[in-house]
């Protein structure tokens, strides 16, 4: 079972699509990663998910990568008395660390960090940046704002502040609980929500170890300032447009959305663009022509990944979502100004082993016509590498760890497949051949190009280019 493209599809799990029969119908409209939302739902919740994203990976004969959207540090606004408020512009609002319930007048805002860092002048938002209110005064007790954009407020609406650095952590005491219960389960990939700086990634890889790879959502605008060093340091990087889009004006989502792009690129991580990317399907069967336009330009720019939210969890037509994005991506890849954007943004290949075989790979593949390129992998590292390249011809995996063959599933062109380590050469042609033409990628007559280092069975070896032709 072969995908036709080589963008991939994430779709989060919830309501609408927790049946074995429901997320069995996702993964074959297209969707190659299941996200688990750690914002809602119970651990048992998400077991039971788990479980049955296993039980369907069994049937159909996959690899499948689980996500766990870690909640991170959401800010909220505590309770009103009347459960609800009016704020007009112009009038004055203060937050403050009473706990007693809010009144038109003030609410507590349970964040005794906050205080010592807004300062006048800065804005806040509340519930998803529907109101704004500035900064008058801050004095360690209490902010004193005014009203810019009024509304109705009501209990625990979310706080955004996009001006200032926070002193907060980047797991919060419910996200270490959920990660350490997701780590229990075996996901492939843990989000993590609202990183702010490069120290952030360095503390959650401590914990997380190599047990899973790492994902930065990418949600706030400071992070914006250190994006190099902050995808070097992730294991790839979520485009995180909602909150993102509340924390700067959305006019300058777009382009930071490239600017994201362009650097997982560079390094060869693989990017994934999330949020209202088909939101009108929530409710209706098909997309507005604005939404196809929205997931076809993602691709253009050359994400690895595009990513379903309340579409797949909790709307009307979580399966048309996911075919709706499988037949765009596949529209737009057989466009030829595709590769032409795809390869005018290609930086060359970073000195290093790696890089260069797969350069030669790339090259290699294009001038012989090959149907495929096969890459042995114990890590999954030559494959990224090959998938930075962004060859014309797909790239099937060969990987001994079923955790490597899975974790490859959000990566751009990656056809990932298990097998034993291989012990010669002659070896490494035979399984590759076999594997290309099982998996659909070859025939007797094709050519392909394959990848792997000597000595065998050892990771970091990648140093060999072997051309080879299937036999009859
Ligand atoms: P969320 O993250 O849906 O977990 O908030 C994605 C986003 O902010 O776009
Ligand atoms: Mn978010």
């Amino acid at each position: 079972m072969r995908r036709q493209r080589n963008a991939k599809i994430i779709a989060t799990l919830g309501p609408a699509s927790s049946s074995k029969e429901a997320i069995q119908a996702l993964f074959e409209a297209g969707a190659d990663v299941f996200r688990f939302n750690f914002s809602h739902g119970s651990h048992e919740d998400h077991k039971k998910r788990y479980d049955t994203v296993r039980e369907v990976e069994q049937i159909v004969g996959r690899p499948i990568a689980i996500l766990a959207d870690l909640q991170g540090p959401k800010l909220r606004i505590g309770p009103f008395a009347d459960g609800k408020i009016m704020l007009t512009a112009g009038s004055e609002f203060t937050l403050d660390r009473d706990t007693a319930p809010g009144t038109p007048q003030r609410v507590c805002l349970p964040h005794p960090e906050l205080f010592e860092v807004i300062a006048p002048g800065h804005s806040l938002l509340l519930d998803d940046g529907k109101l704004r209110l500035e900064v008058l005064a801050s004095d360690g007790k209490s902010i004193r704002t005014r009203v810019v954009t009024g509304g109705p407020l009501s209990d625990r609406k979310g706080v955004n502040v996009p001006d200032a650095i926070l002193p907060i952590p980047v797991l919060t005491e419910k996200d270490r609980r959920d990660l350490e219960f997701a780590l229990s389960l075996g996901v492939e990939c843990v989000a993590l929500s609202f990183v702010q700086r490069p120290e952030d990634l360095i503390e959650a890889r401590e914990i997380i170890g190599d047990r899973a790879n790492l994902m930065t959502k990418l949600e706030k605008p400071q992070a914006m300032d250190c994006i190099d060093e902050i995808v070097r340091l992730s294991d790839s990087v979520m485009v995180a447009r909602g909150d993102l889009g509340v924390e700067m004006p959305p006019e300058r989502v777009p382009g930071a959305q490239k600017r994201i792009l362009r650097a997982c690129r560079l390094h060869g991580k693989p990017s994934i663009v999330a949020t209202q990317m088909l939101e009108s399907m929530i409710v209706s069967p098909t997309p507005t022509r604005a939404e196809a336009s929205d997931v076809a330009s993602a691709i253009y720019d050359g994400a690895d990944a595009v990513m379903l939210s309340a579409e797949s969890a909790s709307g009307a037509y979580p399966v048309q979502a996911v075919s709706m994005m499988d037949r765009i991506i596949r529209e737009v890849e057989k466009d030829p100004l595709y590769r032409n954007l795809i390869d005018a943004q290609h930086e060359g290949p970073l000195p290093n082993r790696g890089d260069a075989i797969c350069a030669a790979l790339r090259s290699v593949s294009q001038i012989i016509g090959a149907t495929a390129t096969v890459t042995y992998t114990t890590s999954g590292h030559t494959s990224l590498r090959a998938a930075r390249e962004r060859p014309t011809a797909p790239i099937v995996s060969i990987t001994p760890r079923l955790s490597t063959a899975r974790r490859l599933a959000f990566v751009w062109g990656v056809h990932s497949t298990v097998s034993p380590d291989i012990h010669s050469v002659d070896e490494m042609v035979e399984a590759a051949c076999k594997t290309a033409v099982r998996e659909g990628f070859a025939k007797p007559g094709d050519q392909i190009a394959i990848t792997a280092g000597m000595p065998f069975a050892q990771p970091g070896t990648t140093n060999l280019l072997r051309i080879a032709e299937i036999s009859a």
